[in-house]
Order: C-alpha cells, then sequence, then structure tokens
C-alpha cells in the first residue's frame, strides 16, 4: 500500500539499511545515495523514505514529500559542486519510460554533457 513499508521492494531495503547503498545525504523524509550503475560523474537518486511507487501517487498521497524529495536533489547538487554548471533531474515513470525499480526515485545526473531532447 502507497505510504507503507514493502518488503519486496529494494529501495524500502536500502531505507530499512537491508542493502548497502552509498548514501549521499539523508533527511527526516528522504534518502539519497549513489546509483550502482552510474550514467553520469554524478549519478545520486533521492527517494522518499515511505514507499510510492511512482512521482505522481508521491504527488497525491504526499505533496510535502514530494517537494521534500525535489529540495534534497537541490542540496545534493549544492554537495556534488553542480549546482552552477547544471544538472538533470529524471522521474522515470513507467516501465515503458524505463522505470525498473517502483518506488519513487529522483536521479540527479551531472558532470558531462547532457543533451536535449534526451535519447
Ligand atoms: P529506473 O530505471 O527505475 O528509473 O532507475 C532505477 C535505478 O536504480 C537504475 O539507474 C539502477 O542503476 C539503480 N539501481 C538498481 N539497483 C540498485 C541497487 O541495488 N543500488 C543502487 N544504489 N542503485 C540501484
Ligand atoms: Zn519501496
Amino acid at each position: 500500500m502507497a505510504g507503507e513499508p514493502d518488503a519486496n521492494c529494494l529501495f524500502c531495503k536500502i531505507v530499512a539499511g537491508e542493502v548497502p547503498a552509498t548514501v549521499v545525504l539523508e533527511t527526516e523524509t528522504t534518502v539519497a545515495f549513489r546509483d550502482i550503475n552510474p550514467q553520469a560523474p554524478t549519478h545520486v537518486l533521492v527517494i522518499p523514505r515511505a514507499h510510492y511507487p511512482n512521482a505522481l501517487s508521491l504527488a497525491t498521497g504526499a505533496p510535502a514529500v514530494a517537494a521534500d524529495v525535489l529540495a534534497t536533489a537541490g542540496a545534493v547538487a549544492e554537495h556534488e559542486g553542480v549546482a552552477d554548471s547544471g544538472y538533470r533531474i529524471v522521474l522515470n515513470t513507467g516501465a515503458g519510460a524505463g522505470q525498473t525499480v517502483f518506488h519513487v526515485h529522483a536521479h540527479l545526473l551531472a558532470g558531462r554533457g547532457l543533451e536535449w531532447p534526451p535519447g
């Protein structure tokens, strides 16, 4: 159920400390950790501690936490020294868009040329 821990969810296991991750920043409501398969020199995933499968369910179920995810992404950008040079925040939504983990996560990507429109 949205908002409740999902025993089968990889990112819930990272929040619980049951799966290791390289954590960059943590807040009361969010965790930011490095992607295991980075697509850019800076590639950090920002997630809510609570389980919501995608961006829309988070925005409707816990809108303040959706804002927290964006604020944490901004704080990570500052932490990584990419806030001024520019970065991209990506929310893949649905398998057809490349979402593979159904616990909402914002990708923060920076440190290389980022083409627009994306491939
Ligand atoms: P999606 O494709 O769902 O938008 O993004 C899922 C991301 O999670 C991928 O970029 C993938 O590399 C990352 N990922 C998958 N498994 C793990 C893991 O066990 N640890 C970490 N840190 N990242 C993971
Ligand atoms: Zn989860």
